[in-house]
Formats: structure tokens, C-alpha cells, sequence
């Protein structure tokens, strides 16, 4: 049986995997490029299955306990007068910092699992019995299978299935989060502040007393390097430094003094297949919706479900349980790359679909949604497997 199993990433998709291969029975190892976990982030969402899976991990209480409890998009103008307001609860579904959801999931991961902090993999090889990994700094070493859950710029997808260029989709712009001073937005609300093309936004969770600054704009392919923190800040500022109305200019500030300011591509990573022989790939790294979907969370804790449920349903044969895991996931991953709707309401392309924007989210959209959702519920959601587990399954 495939024991030894190298997750790549230790972030939700990689964490919750390991989680679940230990339960059952298999000896995986997290390697994460970072010194440590990486908290950073604005609130992510968990809902339908992967409130299932959540409880089943036993962390659900918790993440209750954590939720965000925002309420939805406050649309303002230049002197900080609402607009429109668009309430975001959906009914069932919790709202988390990622930061701790990733604590939550770590939390959950400390037995059976090995991990490798600061380094990453730099090669890998197959073969019939398995696949031999060269790191960054630890030595050489063999494993039965290896899954990147590295995200969206995916080491793995590149060493293993070619390059980036193949997969990943320019979806027309950029955005970054950061820290920033509570004062400027309203708590348990994301205000958003658009002018053609671009939006500055607060994001005030109502169990943190700090805030979060996000920034969105629309453009063409740009030329960076995707872990040059201070490169992504000029960028950032450059397109936001003309802008002096409403309080784009502090929260600017504020945001270009934190660390961990985080800087990427609005990108969808599409690819026909999650698996090359004894590697696989799970999360932002295999499907990347971008967190325009508002998904990123949910796909990457059912996706690491499913594939380490196939696995110990196909008693560890990655040739039976990588297409199954692809079967059954394919569906959700295409309906939440559907962010359309979703980019038009964030940073509507000119002044006129502004307008119609703020039109659209002073109705009652939600519970009109919620209405038609009840009048023709469409086709029934599978309910989510319970995985035979071995019998030395700890508990
Ligand atoms: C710091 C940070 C902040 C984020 N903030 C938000 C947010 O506010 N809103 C949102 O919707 N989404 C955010 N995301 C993305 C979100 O976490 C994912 O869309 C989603 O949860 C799927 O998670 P994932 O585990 O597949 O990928 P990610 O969360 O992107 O995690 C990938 C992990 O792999 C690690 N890694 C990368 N390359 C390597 C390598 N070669 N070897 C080993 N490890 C590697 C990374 O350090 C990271 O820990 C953020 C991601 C990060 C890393």
C-alpha cells in the first residue's frame, strides 16, 4: 500500500489532507516553503460540505466560535456615505480569518504527521514504485506518492505537469490584502470604495480588533516576481497613488507598512486532469477559482477530503483513487469558477456600470435569491461520503 505521502503547502488544502491521510492510517509529511504558517488573509468562507467536513475534523466549534460575523458589502462614495449595502450571510455557511482557520487546521494535524518548515521540493522524479524528491536543504528522499497543495504558482503542477503557462488563466486583475488601521472601516462590514476599474476596501471582522485593507484593479498581464513583497507594494501604490479621494490615501499607508502584505494575480488555474501518475495536485495549485469566487476555502477542505477518502477507499491504489477524486470533485470546482457576476460587482469597468451596480445591490437581492433558490431548488447535492476507515483508523 502507498504510505508515505509528501503534501507540498501547508496551508488549507495541504493541512487538511494531512489531517485526514493520518486518520487514516497513511504517514504523511507537510513541507512548507514559509519559516511557519502563513496567517495572513481576510475572511474565507466555509459552507455545505465543507461545513461537513469540518465537523467531521472535530473543529467546527471552534471555527463558530472564530466566525468573522461580517454582515456584507457597504458601497460608499467619496465622503464615506453608503450607497448601496449588499447583505452577504448565507444561511449555514461561517465566515472565518483564513489566519485562523489555518491555526484551526494545524490545531487538528499534530498527530501522525511530519513536518518540514523552510524548505521545498526542487526536483522529483517517478517511477513504477514510487517518487524520489530532492529539497531545498533537507537530503534526498523517497515517498509513495506526492500531492502539491502549494497554490495557485504551484511548484509541483510545474515539475510535474508542465508549465505554469498551461494552466493558469489571467482573469484581468490584481488585488492585495493587508493590515490597516480599524478607524477607517465599519465593524462586522466590508465598506468598498470604487472609482472605474479599481476598488479600496476595509474589511472589519467582528471578533478581530484589527482591520484589513483590500485592493482591486483591473489590468492586462504584468511582469513581477510573485514573491517580491516590496516589488508588489510599488505596483500596488503606483496604481493607487493618484487616487486622493475618500481614504484611499491611509489606507494606502497603512497597508504598504505591513509585512505580510499579500499580492496576486486574479488568475483561475484550469486543467483537464489532477493527477500524472504518482503525483497529484489538490487546492488553488489544481483549480484555482481566485477569492473572487469566495470559494478558495470550501473547494480546497471538500477537494482534500475527497482525495485522501478516495485513497483509503481504493486501499491506498492512487491509480483507482486519483480519477475518482477528480469525478467527484469536477462539478463544484466548475460551477465556483463562475466569478463573472462577482468581478462585476467588485470593480465595475466604468462609471455606468457603477451605477448599475449600486442599483442592483440596493435590492434585496439575497433573500430574492434565497426566494427563487426555494421556488426551483434544481438538481439535489449529493450528500458528502462517509470514507471506509481502516480498523487501526485512530480516533
Ligand atoms: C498568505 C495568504 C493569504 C491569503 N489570503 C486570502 C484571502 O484573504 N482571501 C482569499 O480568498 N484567499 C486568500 N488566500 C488564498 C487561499 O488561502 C486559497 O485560495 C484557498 O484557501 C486554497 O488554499 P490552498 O491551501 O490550496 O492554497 P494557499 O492558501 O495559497 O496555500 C499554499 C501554501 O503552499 C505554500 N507553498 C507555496 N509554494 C511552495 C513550495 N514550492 N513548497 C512548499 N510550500 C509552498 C505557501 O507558502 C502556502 O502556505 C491566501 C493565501 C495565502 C498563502
Amino acid at each position: 500500500m502507498n504510505k508515505r505521502i509528501l503534501i507540498a503547502g501547508g496551508s488549507i488544502a495541504g493541512l487538511t489532507l494531512a489531517h485526514w491521510l493520518a486518520r487514516y492510517g497513511f504517514r504523511p509529511t507537510v513541507v512548507e516553503r514559509a519559516p511557519r504558517l502563513r496567517v495572513g488573509g481576510n475572511g474565507v468562507d466555509l459552507r455545505d460540505h465543507a461545513v461537513d467536513v469540518a465537523e467531521r475534523m472535530g473543529i467546527m466549534p471552534q471555527v463558530r466560535a472564530a466566525a468573522a460575523d461580517v454582515q456584507g458589502m457597504n458601497f460608499v462614495d467619496a465622503d464615506n456615505r453608503t450607497i448601496a449595502r449588499l447583505d452577504i450571510q448565507e444561511p449555514g455557511a461561517v465566515e472565518i480569518m483564513r489566519g485562523d482557520l489555518v491555526g484551526l487546521l494545524y490545531g487538528a494535524t499534530q498527530s501522525g504527521v511530519d513536518y518540514l518548515f523552510g524548505d521545498a521540493i526542487r526536483h522529483l522524479e517517478q517511477d513504477d514504485d514510487g517518487v524520489t524528491v530532492a529539497f531545498e536543504h533537507a537530503a534526498t528522499a523517497r515517498f509513495d506518492l506526492v500531492v502539491g497543495a502549494d497554490g495557485m504558482h504551484s511548484t509541483v503542477r510545474r515539475l510535474a505537469f508542465g508549465p505554469h503557462s498551461r494552466y493558469v488563466r489571467h482573469r484581468g486583475h490584481y488585488f492585495a490584502f493587508a493590515d490597516t488601521d480599524a478607524a477607517l472601516g465599519q465593524d462586522r462590514w466590508m465598506t468598498m470604495y470604487n472609482v472605474p476599474g479599481k476598488m479600496a476596501g476595509i474589511y472589519r471582522s467582528g471578533n478581530h480588533s484589527q482591520a484589513k485593507a483590500y485592493f482591486l484593479f483591473r489590468s492586462e498581464v504584468l511582469s513581477y516576481d510573485h514573491r517580491d513583497v516590496e516589488q508588489h507594494k510599488r505596483l500596488v501604490r503606483d496604481v493607487f497613488a493618484g487616487e486622493n479621494s475618500w481614504r484611499v490615501k491611509d489606507l494606502l499607508a497603512a497597508a504598504l507598512a505591513d509585512p505580510d502584505f499579500y499580492f496576486d494575480a486574479l488568475s483561475q488555474v484550469q486543467m483537464d486532469s489532477w493527477s500524472t501518475g504518482r503525483v497529484a495536485l489538490v487546492g488553488d495549485a489544481a483549480w484555482c477559482a481566485s477569492p473572487a469566487s469566495g470559494a478558495g476555502a470550501e473547494l480546497a477542505i471538500v477537494g482534500a477530503y475527497r482525495l485522501a477518502g478516495e485513497l483509503t477507499a481504493a486501499g491506498g491504489d492512487h491509480r483507482l483513487a486519483f480519477p475518482r477524486y477528480r469525478d467527484s470533485h469536477r462539478e463544484l470546482v466548475a460551477k465556483k469558477q463562475q466569478i463573472g457576476v462577482n468581478l462585476r460587482l467588485m470593480a465595475p469597468k466604468t462609471a455606468g456600470g457603477k451605477r448599475i451596480r449600486d442599483t442592483f445591490a440596493r435590492l434585496p437581492i439575497m433573500r430574492i435569491m434565497r426566494a427563487l433558490q426555494r421556488l426551483a431548488p434544481g438538481r439535489p447535492v449529493p450528500a458528502l461520503p462517509e470514507y471506509p476507515s481502516p480498523a487501526n483508523c485512530p480516533k
